[in-house]
């Protein structure tokens, strides 16, 4: 596959920086922890990465800002290349319709997360990659840091411990889905684990590069093997359906690319083959998406033509 670089679309980022900077509503940075809630909504990055690695970006995207939901990705990624298939059998792959750190659903489907983007299905993720690995957070860490080329990736213990303090629903989802039988480590030390998963910290060169696997049918940076080419392919699909929380219908009709969210305003997105991207701007909308995120991704898939439709 030789492809023309994406040298060409740099105007086409700068483009939308100057189009994004123009744009008068730029939602609320999340407001559940102190540490996120200070950030100013009107902030914005923007990286576009080859599969050889080569970056592009715009505005601040060598800001390092709280990953959050993004590392929900990487931790199915990993799940899945250790375990395979039987990882269904504890967690599905539908959207839930429901926002991201609902209870209802788990109750009348036996403890089994609708799938493993929302918050209950990311703890089950996590309580599975922490009993095969022994540190779950730490075995992300080291990939994301390998992924990227940036050994300086690391946790923000005062995110984490922040989480802890307003950390009741994700106990109170863990609790439920362990009465089930579906959570194999204590509720704390899960907690603790995915409190830290999401408290990393990485800028969009970072989390594009990361993300490259997903853009290489399932190669990691050095051209080893993480997922099998279906197993890629299977991970764009969740995040096509699933990533964005209960708008991933609306991503998927404005975007039209698989993307993963968080509530730190990361986006990550991928055009298998050709390109991933990270777009950063904590200004988020009511369902917990970044907004200048979403219209720049918008914006970057009509510009370019580049989508999986
Ligand atoms: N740490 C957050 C939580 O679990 C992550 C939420 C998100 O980014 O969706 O509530």
């Amino acid at each position: 596959e030789s492809m023309p670089s994406l040298k060409a679309f740099q105007h086409v980022l700068e483009r939308i920086a100057e189009e994004i900077e123009r744009t008068p509503g730029r939602g609320r940075a999340a407001d559940y922890i102190p540490a996120l809630a200070a950030l100013d909504p009107r902030r914005f990055g923007m990286a576009v990465c080859e599969p050889d690695g080569t970056v592009y970006g715009v505005g601040e995207w060598r800001q390092p800002f709280s990953a959050q939901s993004v590392t929900k990705v990487f931790t199915l990624a990993l799940d899945l290349a250790g375990e395979g298939d039987a990882l269904w059998e504890h967690v599905g792959r539908e959207p839930s319709g429901n926002p991201f750190n609902s209870l209802v659903q788990l109750e009348y489907e036996n403890g089994i997360p609708r799938n493993p983007f929302i918050n209950a299905g990311a703890l089950v993720v996590t309580d599975r990659l922490h009993t095969r690995t022994g540190h779950a957070a730490e075995t992300l860490l080291e990939f994301l840091r390998a992924e990227s080329g940036n050994p300086a990736l690391a946790f923000d213990l005062d995110v984490a411990a922040s989480e802890t303090v307003h950390g009741d629903r994700n106990a109170a989802l863990a609790h439920l889905m362990a009465s089930y039988g579906n959570i194999d480590n204590p509720v704390p030390v899960l907690l603790e684990e995915y409190f830290r998963q999401c408290s990393i910290e990485a800028s969009c060169a970072d989390l594009a590069l990361a993300t490259g696997f997903l853009a290489r049918h399932g190669l990691r940076a050095d051209g080893t093997r993480l997922l099998t080419r279906s197993q890629a392919k299977q991970v764009n699909a969740v995040m096509l359906t699933c990533g964005t929380y209960d708008a991933a219908g609306d991503f998927a009709y404005r975007v039209g690319l698989p993307g993963k969210s968080g509530v730190g305003g990361g986006i990550v997105a991928v055009v298998p083959g050709r390109c991933t991207l990270c777009v950063w701007s904590p200004g988020l909308d009511e369902r917990g998406n970044s907004v200048a995120g979403v219209a720049a991704l918008d914006r970057f898939t009509t510009l370019t033509g580049l989508s999986v439709f």
